[in-house]
């Protein structure tokens, strides 16, 4: 088959790898989409954390946002057989440790995490997935189903938020992950979303999928539009999915009395203190996310019914052998740069 490979830092290669075999508790996929993801940047530039901190190794395939059709089923598998569409989760906890016990293996202390560290991901011909950190995706497009992984993460972290009906909600940042993170929290319940970014194009998405009010931060101040927005009082929940530290400081601002704030982001350690006093003054809960435990069968569920809409998110598709240009166009960016997939089967 043919593979992605990071094989050093700024070093990927296309190779033909032997065909992987399920183990036991495994299946075996024949990938049909891999989104590519600021993760997988990340891991190709060397400054994800885990390669950082030597938790990582390399070489590795990348690829968490997939989906595929089951090709063979390992020995003990009995949730799924030869020809079922399915995707699959990104942090494989222990599910034995306290973390894991306690529903939250996407940060289990022995976490490896499919396509970033120490598991190969789905930039592949031919994926394998353990049965327990599978799902159906039947009725989705491949698409669609390749969104779950970033629904997920999107509805855990609405939940971290505790988002809830009448709640007035902001979400920084208009990628693929504030784009979801947009319709998640609608579906929470959410009663009026801001919502903000730099580029015109992702706004108008923004609005096209849910948001009241977007706010163009190049030419306007985001705490006057806040506000404006929500009558003086401060938003209930800011979630900041830029992973831009001004938009962080900003979001401590926006939030109001009692305000919960989720850090989506990643910062790649950059020391953040901006008067940490605001959390006091007005009880703050300021939050982490990672992954999204027990939130794939929702997600997907939410897809299905449309009340979160993936396909219009997806910006671009390459073929597997197109990878260069893919990788290139994503390091780039744009204004209408969103999720860009490659599509291992076409
Ligand atoms: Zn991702
Ligand atoms: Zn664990």
């Amino acid at each position: 088959m043919l593979a992605l490979r990071i094989r050093a830092p700024h070093d990927l290669a296309l190779e033909e790898l032997p065909d992987p075999h399920p183990g036991p508790d495994e299946v075996l996929v024949e990938v049909q989409a891999a989104g590519i993801c600021g993760t997988d940047l990340e891991v190709l530039r060397g400054v994800h954390e885990a390669y950082r901190t030597g938790r990582g190794s390399f070489p590795i395939t990348p690829g968490h946002e997939w989906s595929g059709i089951v090709r063979a089923v390992g020995s003990k598998v009995t949730r799924f057989a030869v020809g079922d569409v399915v995707t699959g989760e990104t942090g494989l906890g222990c599910l034995r440790c306290e973390v894991c016990l306690r529903g939250r293996h996407s940060i289990c202390p022995d976490l490896v995490e499919t396509g970033i560290f120490n598991r190969d991901g789905a930039m592949r011909q031919l994926h394998v997935h353990p049965e327990v950190f599978t799902h159906s995706a039947a009725g989705l497009s491949p698409m669609q189903a390749a969104m779950a992984e970033p629904t997920a993460v999107a509805l855990h972290s609405c939940r971290r938020g505790r988002v809830g009906v009448g709640d007035k909600v902001a979400v920084l940042g208009c990628g693929p992950i504030g784009l979801l993170v947009i319709q998640t929290a609608r579906a929470c319940g959410a009663s009026a979303v801001l919502a903000t970014s730099r580029s015109q194009p992702k706004l108008d998405k923004a609005l096209e999928l849910g948001a009241d009010r977007v706010v163009n931060v190049a030419a306007e101040d985001i705490r006057a539009a806040a506000d404006d927005f929500t009558r003086g009082k401060g938003f209930d929940v800011v979630l900041e999915c830029t992973g831009n530290l001004e938009a962080a400081d900003e979001a401590l601002d926006i939030a109001g009395r009692l305000g919960r704030v989720v850090i989506v982001g990643a910062y790649r350690s950059q020391p953040f203190c901006h008067d940490i006093d605001r959390l006091i003054g007005k009880e703050l809960d300021v939050m982490g996310t990672c992954g999204g435990p027990h939130a794939y069968a929702d997600s997907l569920d939410l897809l299905r019914r449309g009340v979160v809409k993936a396909e219009p998110i997806v910006s671009h598709c390459f073929a597997l052998t197109q990878y260069e240009q893919a990788f290139a166009l994503a390091e780039q960016g744009g204004p209408d740069v969103l999720k860009i997939m490659l599509l291992p089967a076409g």
